[in-house]
């Protein structure tokens, strides 16, 4: 039986990608050991890490103004991180409070210390739509703006057409649709996302910073873990870096760049959601409750309206094959993941079992 996975993250990886990773562990490539048993100092590693940001500066547009650095502790971290070399000056952050994503981002800058402005939210309408901007926004009372580009749980997403304006200082957490759709890099002060999502296996963070920004900073009581400027002036192996995790999102750069770079990606990621989008919409079974602006590409949420019958749905749709269908726990229903990685065969197959679904209901 051909079976899809629609997991949120760790997501699908390109099958190409798996096979290669197969192949090069058992051809043992450099004098019999494989990446992972090697130094992450050695020659072999370094042109990885240098070959990855490369690609990533190229299918990103990232200019030379920004660094670009790989970094363990998955999103979670940068939650810390951003506050402790950028909340500096005012120490009080500005926030869209989009999701359980953005709403997390605000705890951990709360627990360094700092004060946390949450402009708009849109909790109460359980993060059904995008916060509008506040009109009067002082950015310079702010140390920066914190938006979350796509919101993984809840399906909305700030595309680059609807990236709310400021002119302050912009951070941006990306982590599940960075190389999905294009973003204008210098828009961003900085940018950061995991892995796990849409660029490789868990274990390894991208963040992208304006250098010029992290010049400004005066850091004390900062540890050197906390600093990206010790993870930039190192090239990334300021410690022991996630040799595996670099060594597959090279593999998965390639794929993007290989299938047409991020162009290819934004738009298979538009045929496929639409396609799915499309079908939820004519349908008076099963409904997706975000406004068409702010759909999400790549994690697509719906539900019949009962969250039991959905759950029983789902269970089924394992049986036929079609795996990681729910919704996150805290909010039920359907959740189908479609990230660069996955196929439109996929998202047919998913259509054709949905149907079944409410013709059997
Ligand atoms: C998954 C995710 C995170 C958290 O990532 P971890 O690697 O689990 O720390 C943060 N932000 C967004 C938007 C995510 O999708």
């Amino acid at each position: 039986m051909k079976t899809y996975n629609f997991s949120a993250g760790p997501g699908v990886l390109p099958q190409e990608v798996i096979t290669q990773i197969k192949q090069e562990f058992e051809k043992n490539e450099f004098n019999q050991m494989s990446i992972v048993e090697i130094s992450h100092r050695s020659k072999q590693f370094q042109t990885i890490v240098a070959d990855a940001e490369k690609k990533l500066r190229t299918l990103m547009q990232i200019p030379d103004e920004y660094a670009v650095v790989f970094l363990q502790g998955g999103g979670s971290t940068q939650f810390e991180m951003i506050p402790l070399n950028f909340a500096t000056d005012h120490r009080h952050i500005a926030l869209l409070d989009s999701g359980n994503f953005a709403a997390k981002a605000a705890e951990a800058a709360n627990a360094l210390g700092r004060k946390v402005t949450v402009l708009s939210s849109t909790k109460n309408q359980h993060y059904q739509s995008l916060p509008l901007e506040p009109q009067a926004f002082d950015s310079n009372a702010y140390d920066y703006l914190h938006i979350v580009t796509n919101n993984t749980i809840e399906g909305t997403t700030f595309h680059q057409s609807n990236l709310p304006k400021t002119n302050g200082r912009l951070v941006a957490d990306m982590s599940s649709n960075i190389l999905a759709e294009p973003y204008d890099v210098t828009d961003f002060d900085a940018i950061f996302a995991g892995g796990q999502k849409n660029l490789g296996p868990a274990g390894v963070t991208v963040a992208i910073i304006k250098k010029s920004w992290l010049a400004e900073q005066n850091l004390t009581g900062v540890g050197p873990m906390m600093r990206y400027q010790n993870h930039i002036d190192k090239q990334s192996m300021y410690n022991t870096s996630p040799v595996f995790a670099i060594y597959a999102l090279n593999l998965v750069l390639d794929w993007v760049i290989q299938q047409g770079g991020v162009t290819e990606m934004y738009r298979r990621n538009l045929e496929k959601s639409q396609r799915l989008y499309t079908y939820l919409d004519q349908s008076d079974f099963y409904s997706a409750p975000v406004a068409q602006s702010e759909r999400s590409l790549t994690n697509i949420v719906f539900t019949t309206g009962d969250l039991k019958r959905d759950e029983a749905i789902a269970k089924r749709a394992t049986e036929a094959g079609l795996f990681n269908l729910n919704g996150h726990r805290s909010v039920g229903g359907f959740r189908a993941s479609l990230y660069n990685a996955q196929s439109i065969a996929a998202v047919d197959a998913l259509i054709t079992f949905l149907k079944k679904a409410e013709q059997e209901a």
